[in-house]
């Protein structure tokens, strides 16, 4: 769960939800970071309205700016900073009674320093006290002193608070359905920023997953930083996926993210038996060699994720994997960094997510290890990593000319109005020409062309 983006820009606004809403006072939020990210501003944004708050995608006219932020790379945290400066000029040029606030993994791990590091922030408040921000924008207002709550939480789940999801393209949605991180591992600041795994109630993602049914939503993301751990009482990830897959056969679904340890039997018989359970999985390996990942506190060896990976497809054919990898981590020799290469050339992987290690201050690595790999053969590894990564990525999407594949149908592609967007079962991007069809229709398409990142295919008839 990494990537670090403002969202606003690439949606379909044809079919936004009419989420925008007035109130005494508008806020406008950014998101930063992973998809958990994403669902949680779809939290904030529940609490915020019932709140009486306003709801605004532009800045310039909102009262309360809100970022939702990122700690996982010390890019991340400057490219917030770097945005704080932009709402800092405005608030002391234009509006000094605009209230800015910083919420998530940022504000968990920074804490009262934010304030002090960041002139001019008003309220900083973790991922666990969403509910807490009507009060503290309150006290904001009445004592004109800034406000703090990161009090993380071993039973927040926010399972009763009815997402707004004002950034959807209303056929595709998040449903998070458990939060935090046990795994610990070596190089993750997400155990500290996150808290303890603590799941939802079942019912209430079933429930919710109805919901999004009814109201047109053609595809659920079950989200958790470690999702396939989760369990509510007898009711293990597997059980989840199978009863919200038995909703509708219209209804598809996938999940992210997963780690190798909880790839259960169980859970590659349902993605086997139940055709609307999509034949795709990201399954982060993080590193090629045993010796890095025992370092990495993984918990699993280079050739026990090689044969969960050939028992996956043998449970699950012509499924198609993703992953995530990082280069450069403390001790890493060129020779461990040539096991990654080898990994990816022989799993052969649809895609990865690649970054250089960011040593995370308190992780266990930061603690124990010296990030002792320098810059730039870090910076040299990852670009091999790349490298290999692209052009296995664009002959694996060379095998699919020909193919014929059910596409869902998301909404405008970014190329040109006149085509359509959609990705196949297995999680890969089509476009295609928009001719008389819409966001939310399943449609036969034969891909006639690919790059390593992009799909390209005519609809079939009928
Ligand atoms: S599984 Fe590891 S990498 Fe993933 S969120 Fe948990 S601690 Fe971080």
């Amino acid at each position: 769960m990494q990537k670090t983006l403002p969202i606003l820009e690439n949606i379909d606004t044809a079919r936004l939800p009419q989420a925008e809403c007035d109130g005494p006072a508008s806020v406008y939020l950014e998101t930063y970071g992973c998809q958990m990210n994403v669902s949680d501003s779809e939290i904030v944004a529940s609490v915020l309205r019932d709140a009486g708050y306003g709801l605004t995608h532009d800045p310039l006219q909102a009262d309360v700016v809100l970022l939702n932020t990122c700690a996982i790379r010390e890019n991340a945290e400057q490219r917030v900073r770097r945005r704080l400066e932009f709402f800092r000029a405005r608030k002391r040029k234009h509006n000094t009674n605009l209230k800015i606030g910083v919420l998530g993994c940022m504000a968990e791990r920074l804490r009262h320093k934010l304030l002090e590091q960041e002139r001019l922030v008003d309220i900083v408040v973790g991922p666990d006290a969403y509910r807490d921000l009507p009060r503290l924008l309150h006290q904001v207002d009445e004592t004109g002193q800034s406000a703090v709550n990161v009090q993380l939480s071993r039973e927040e789940t926010y399972a009763d608070i009815a997402p707004v999801r004002y950034d959807s393209n209303g056929i595709s949605a998040f449903v998070s359905i458990m939060r935090g991180c046990d795994n610990m591992c070596a190089f993750c600041v997400v155990p500290f920023t996150r808290g303890r795994e603590r799941s939802r109630n079942a019912g209430t993602i079933v429930r919710e997953c109805q919901g999004l049914f009814d109201a047109g939503y053609r595809e659920v993301t079950l989200l958790g930083q470690n999702v396939n751990s989760y369990r509510d009482g007898p009711v293990d990830f597997a059980t989840l996926l199978y009863r919200v897959s038995l909703l509708s056969p219209e209804l598809r679904i996938r999940y992210s993210t997963s780690h190798p340890k909880d790839c259960s039997e169980a859970l590659l018989e349902v993605h086997r038996d139940r055709p609307n359970v999509c034949n795709f999985i990201h399954l982060p390996v993080q590193h090629g060699n045993s010796g890095v990942l025992q370092r990495m506190r993984r918990g699993y060896s280079a050739d026990e994720y090689r044969a969960l990976i050939e028992h996956t497809r043998r449970i699950c054919p012509g499924v198609s994997l993703s992953t995530d990898i990082i280069a450069g981590f403390c001790g890493e020799t060129e020779a461990e960094h040539q096991d990654t290469l080898a990994l990816l050339a022989d799993i052969r992987y649809d895609h990865a997510f690649m970054f250089m290690y960011s040593e995370r201050p308190d992780t266990y690595a930061a603690r124990k290890y010296t990030d002792d790999v320098p810059k730039e053969v870090k910076k040299r590894r990852l670009s091999e990593i790349i490298t290999l990564q692209k052009s296995i990525s664009h002959e694996n999407n060379q095998k699919e000319i020909g193919r014929i594949h059910t596409v869902l149908v998301e909404g405008a592609s970014k190329r040109s109005k006149a085509q359509l967007c959609g990705r196949t079962d297995t999680n890969k991007m089509v476009i295609f020409d928009r001719g008389t069809l819409s966001a939310g229709m399943y449609v036969k398409v034969r891909i006639t062309g690919c790059t390593s990142a992009t799909l390209f295919g005519e609809v079939l008839a009928g």
